[in-house]
């Protein structure tokens, strides 16, 4: 017998959906279709002149060629902390409240291996953005799913998870706007989950990777501006979405210092932190944004996207409600196939590539995921041959 050297947890890392959308990708393509792909969610723009200028010049100075420190340069976390300010009112120390991350798929990689013990347990959405359950996995931590169910505007129920969960669990982890769902939460719902972080003791971690990519006039709020929440709750945020970065990986963690202190501590033994000229790029990105706003100016990318879609899905009877952020829609399937029959079908039948909702979990069946990462043009045909996809059935 062959010998696989592959570990028993990597079975455990959750769905391969990307895998297999390759497959549905290739059975498209064999059968003479052009591909649309609304599937995985990686920006389709491009950061501004200014950004892609800074990182030019950064690979020209040599003092970027030592190895940098993983928590990022001073003036990398000084801008974080100007940024923070500007755009939530929240104050941070650099020094001790702020860490970069190469990507916050690092940082939230990372975190319970930081803070938790193998066998504590974690609160996390479902569904949810696969890292959070693959991270509890890598940490030997156990996972208590919290559904995210449409009757409740996809927040979680929080009198619906027993006392015993919460006063056992190290952390809970929540991510607004949302992705999948694209749901959004207000900051009276932070007040409550800091309210109950502090009556048990849980730590609060918030994803906040879609807080620029918001629409209308909603305006995504930090858990951070929740008086006293610095005592119980970190926040991750990303540069990728936010300024079209994702290839940079450069992102940061804020918040409680001796969760900041953990994560430091942890991942100054596993890298050695972000190529000086990213986070160059990273801080041309936060001053320009609080210059000229270019984060809302994304977003307005993303918002005729949205309204071209849903316009479009509508008049082939397929009603898709209308998020306040992130590049998603979150639709119900609409007809009788499980989300992955759906996706399938569409995919072979048409080109057209979306996610299944039970990808994120089982409280994702019976939705897709689109996402919104391509032109004008490209969305239209999309819509095209999705609502001719919905009626033939
Ligand atoms: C894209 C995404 C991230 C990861 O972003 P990086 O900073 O590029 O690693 C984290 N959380 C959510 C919810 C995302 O959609």
């Amino acid at each position: 017998m062959m010998t696989k050297w592959q570990s028993a947890r990597l079975n455990r890392l959750g769905s391969a959906i990307f895998s297999e959308a390759a497959q549905w990708k290739q059975e498209a393509l064999s059968r003479g279709l052009k591909l649309i792909d609304l599937g995985i969610g990686s920006p389709d723009g491009s950061p501004t002149a200014a950004v892609m200028q800074a990182l030019q010049e950064g690979v020209g100075k040599s003092k970027h060629y030592g190895y940098p420190s993983s928590e990022g340069s001073l003036e990398f976390r000084s801008t974080v902390a100007q940024w923070y300010d500007h755009r939530f009112g929240v104050k941070l120390d650099p020094h001790k409240e702020v860490t970069a991350l190469m990507g916050s798929q690092d940082g939230l990689a990372h975190l319970a291996m930081a803070v938790c013990n193998p066998g504590d347990r974690a609160i996390v959405p479902d569904p949810g953005y696969p890292i959070y359950g693959a991270s509890l996995v890598l940490a030997g931590v156990e996972a208590y799913p919290v559904p995210l169910l449409a009757e409740n505007g996809f927040l979680p129920d929080l009198d619906s998870i027993p006392q015993e969960v919460l006063d056992s669990s190290t952390f809970m982890l929540l991510n607004y706007p949302n992705n999948p769902v694209s749901a959004v939460a207000d900051l009276s719902f932070f007040e409550k989950l800091v309210y109950l972080g502090f009556r048990h003791n849980l730590l609060l971690v918030h994803d906040i990777a879609y807080s620029e990519l918001a629409f209308d006039d909603f305006c995504p709020p930090s858990i951070l501006q929740v008086p006293g929440a610095k005592d119980i709750a970190v926040e991750f945020h990303s540069l990728s979405k936010s300024f079209n970065m994702a290839g940079c990986r450069i992102a940061f963690m804020v918040g409680n210092e001796n969760v900041v202190a953990a994560l430091k501590t942890l991942k100054s033994n596993i890298d050695y932190g972000v190529f000086g000229a990213v986070q160059e790029a990273g801080i041309a990105a936060m001053q320009e944004d609080i210059r000229d706003g270019i984060g809302k100016r994304n977003a307005l990318v993303y918002q005729n996207r949205r309204d071209l879609v849903i316009d479009g899905l509508r008049e082939w009877r397929w009603v898709v409600p209308r998020p306040k952020a992130t590049m998603f829609l979150w639709a119900s399937v609409p007809d009788e196939r499980t989300s992955r029959e759906f996706c399938r079908e569409l995919a072979v039948n048409t080109g057209v590539i979306v996610i299944p909702g039970d990808a994120f979990g089982s409280y994702g069946e019976g939705y897709v995921r689109i996402a919104l990462v391509q032109e004008e043009d490209m969305l239209k045909e999309a819509v095209d041959r999705m609502g001719r996809f919905i009626q033939r059935k």
